[in-house]
């Protein structure tokens, strides 16, 4: 299971990872970051579990786009995470970490440890802090009529030169994982939330 959210604004996975490292790199937990901006991953992991042979973990990978950053939260193996940033698995071995691959256990830790939500609280309010959101940033919201090129305002239903209706080019975002989505989707693609009709 991964969630995947985007948000808009002026922040780089930087930001967002130091503060996941601020907030969870002490008690029991252990927390790692590889890679630096555009891409970065974070992963968490649980002591307890070590002394019983497995260990929990958790990975955040946090991209840059365009105009914001898309965030990642999932259970993935070491490897696949060494991979997705292009270091190397000799790399990836020596790390401690690597050694994680009961992912089957860690399901029900997880959930128990409420690890998700924790994580996402951070993340929102760190994007909150930025000035950042669901919601399409200012850079995104002009935007070219197509019969006269004039540039509108987004929210305008109709050009304010030639009258045209606008309202099915006009970018949106779902509320709740601010994946760009168009008029005609009833569901978010991605988090499958249904949108309000617009
Ligand atoms: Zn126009
Ligand atoms: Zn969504």
């Amino acid at each position: 299971m991964t969630d995947t959210r985007i948000f808009h604004g002026d922040i780089l996975p930087s930001d967002i990872a130091r503060n996941i490292i601020a907030h969870f790199n002490r008690g029991s937990f252990r927390v790692q970051q590889i890679g630096h901006d555009p891409k970065i991953a974070i992963q968490i992991s649980t002591h307890q579990h070590a002394r019983s042979g497995g260990q929990t973990a958790l990975t955040i990978s946090i991209h840059k786009l365009e105009d914001g950053v898309s965030v990642q939260v999932g259970r993935q193996a070491w490897l696949g995470v060494a991979a997705s940033l292009g270091v190397t698995a000799l790399s990836a071995l020596r790390n401690p970490l690597s050694l994680l691959g009961r992912l089957n256990d860690l399901a029900q830790d997880i959930e128990s440890l409420k690890l998700n939500e924790d994580i996402w609280m951070v993340i929102e309010k760190t994007v909150r802090q930025h000035g950042a959101g669901t919601e399409l940033s200012d850079r995104f919201t002009r935007y070219a009529c197509p019969y006269c090129h004039t540039a509108n305002q987004a929210g305008e239903s109709r050009c304010i030169a030639c009258g045209a209706p606008l309202g099915d080019i006009q970018p949106q975002t779902c509320p709740h994982c601010g994946f760009v989505v168009s008029t005609l989707e009833q569901t978010c693609p991605n988090c499958r939330v249904r949108l309000a009709p617009r």
